[in-house]
């Protein structure tokens, strides 16, 4: 495990509430065994950290994982937006935080998350980016090389919570998988959900785009958990090696 990561957390004995790096996560029922889905901040120190399950405490080991920089164009009014859309800008920040404090305490999810589409990915999760020679940030997701038009799929059940134009984003979907998980979906060119709707896992959701903070045409695919941005390719292989 190191920082960055999902990790899905599996006991055959244990169920009910337990605490991983100061969050409250639930094993719920999975399988023949209990689960939970959790993760590391990509911020967080290597070292040995406890999960706390009941009475019992587990030490795990958290390794340090080097993430690469790059420098990358894009237009101006992406790093230095004009006055006039500071407004727009302020006002889906706090759409977006309101959704993400509201995801209910139940499990949507089921077994595997799975890719959004069938594409080869391009740019990966953690890498420090700097715009136009100034602003710096880290890119939160994964980006999938994606002809306009590409579908995008559900990586897993939940309900749509976001599904419309926003700044930085373009076309922008957020799916709710409940116990605070989400995916999110951005640079969209068309919508095949409505906000509100519940989805299954693999439902076609929308077609893929350039709108919004890009340099081209391409799908950007993000996963949040309990507030932190986590590897995407890393979410997608955890059943990979073991029970689907
Ligand atoms: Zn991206």
């Amino acid at each position: 495990m190191f920082n960055g990561a999902p990790v899905l957390f599996e006991s055959k004995s244990f169920s009910g509430l337990a605490t991983w790096l100061g969050k409250k996560i639930e094993f719920r029922p999975d399988g023949d065994a209990f689960s939970a889905l959790a993760g590391v901040n990509l911020n967080r120190a290597p070292g040995r950290y406890p999960l706390a399950l009941g009475d019992e405490t587990v030490d795990i080991t958290v390794i340090r994982r080097v993430y690469a920089s790059s420098t990358i164009t894009v237009p101006q009014k992406f790093v230095e937006p004009p006055k006039e859309v500071q407004a727009q800008i302020d006002e889906e920040v706090a759409i977006k935080q309101n959704v993400f404090n509201s995801s209910g305490p139940n499990r949507l999810w089921h077994g595997p998350f799975v890719a959004p589409a069938n594409n080869p990915c391009t740019s990966s999760f953690g890498l420090r980016r700097i715009y136009n020679g100034r602003t710096q940030n880290v890119h939160q997701g994964l980006d999938y090389t994606a002809a306009l038009g590409t579908q995008v799929t559900a990586a897993n059940s939940g309900r749509v919570e976001i599904a419309r134009d926003m700044y930085f984003e373009g076309g922008f979907i957020v799916i709710d998988h409940g116990e605070s998980i989400f995916t999110l979906y951005m640079h969209l060119s068309e919508f095949l959900v409505r906000e509100g709707v519940g989805i299954d896992k693999g439902d076609p959701i929308a077609k893929s785009g350039s709108s919004g903070r890009v340099t081209g045409p391409h799908l950007h695919f993000a996963v949040r958990w309990q507030g932190d941005y986590l590897e995407p390719s890393t979410l997608l292989g955890l059943w990979r090696s073991g029970r689907a």
